[in-house]
């Protein structure tokens, strides 16, 4: 259960945050997109279908109880970006927009804007039990946020050839993933579906696994890194079909605004031969729920 605070300034104080926060992510995100140059590139969709099931409704058109996912759905917004205090950007890194080689903070500057959230949440930087907290945050955002120095392109050059004439469905199923909604920074997990229809060969089974991480490690939509995933295996492998599956829960929905916890977003990317036969969507779509 739900236990209310008891008292109505603490929500007032909660609310006003996460106004201020949304108002400077979004100047910052505003700043970036207008001063750097090209955002990153993840709504190249190469005639993505818009991810209907058979049978069931697109998205939008279902009724949302809830204007936060509705908003979710704005692939389109901004990418707001953090600064990981780790390597360098690899050249090579693709998808990953040109502002943050440029202009990320220093170590310094993260953990001086950690102080500044901890303050206006109301507690005070300096108590013993927060001393250390900014440094670690700014480390820990290395790895939440590490997909920003990675390059999923690259995790996919590696293609085996060699497969006997198999040309039949592979599927890669249950793969959890645990990333950040780009309108909250506040966690999504669940789990990611694959599959394809091998053409020209096929990749190692866990580069499909380290691709969702890549994704999931950046902040953006579950409806945008759902198309990601796709284009990035439609580009490299040039499949017969694609099929991607997500479904998650979104911390965001259920801790804060409504406030409804069990619930999960089912997001889906057919391309190919499962875009254009329903029968393939329904095979996909099997092979993900009957477990063994
Ligand atoms: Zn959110």
């Amino acid at each position: 259960m739900y236990a209310k605070p008891d008292s109505n300034t603490m929500t007032t104080r909660i609310a006003r945050a996460e106004d201020a926060m949304d108002a400077a992510l979004k100047s910052l995100s505003y700043r970036l997109t207008e001063t750097e140059g090209p955002r990153m590139d993840q709504t190249k969709s190469n005639g993505a279908s818009n991810g209907v099931l058979p049978g069931a409704k697109p998205l939008a058109d279902r009724p949302l109880s809830d204007k936060g996912l509705a908003g979710m759905r704005n692939d389109n917004a901004p990418v707001a970006v953090p600064g990981p205090d780790i390597a360098p950007v690899p050249a090579s890194a693709q998808r990953v927009p040109d502002a943050i080689a440029t202009g990320r903070p220093s170590r310094e500057e993260a953990e001086a804007a950690v102080r500044t959230l901890l303050r206006w949440a109301g507690d005070d930087p300096n108590r013993e039990g927060l001393r250390d907290t900014p440094a670690r945050v700014a480390k820990a955002y290395g790895q939440l946020f590490g997909g920003y120095q990675q390059d999923a392109d690259a995790l996919l050059e590696r293609v085996f050839e060699e497969v006997e004439g198999y040309s039949d469905i592979v599927l890669v199923r249950d793969i959890p993933f645990y990333s950040h909604c780009e309108h909250h920074m506040v966690p999504f997990m669940g789990l990611a579906h694959i599959a394809y229809y091998p053409t020209k060969g096929v990749v190692g089974l866990s580069k499909l696994a380290r691709v969702v991480d890549t994704f999931a490690r950046r902040l953006q939509t579950q409806e945008t890194m759902t198309a990601q995933i796709a284009d990035v295996i439609e580009s490299i492998l040039k499949p017969r079909g694609i099929a991607v599956m997500l479904e998650a829960e979104h911390l965001c929905m259920a801790m804060r605004g409504v406030q409804k916890a069990g619930v999960s977003t089912i997001t889906t990317q057919f391309r190919g031969a499962f875009k254009n036969d329903a029968n393939e969507q329904v095979r996909f779509l099997t092979l993900v729920r009957n477990k063994p």
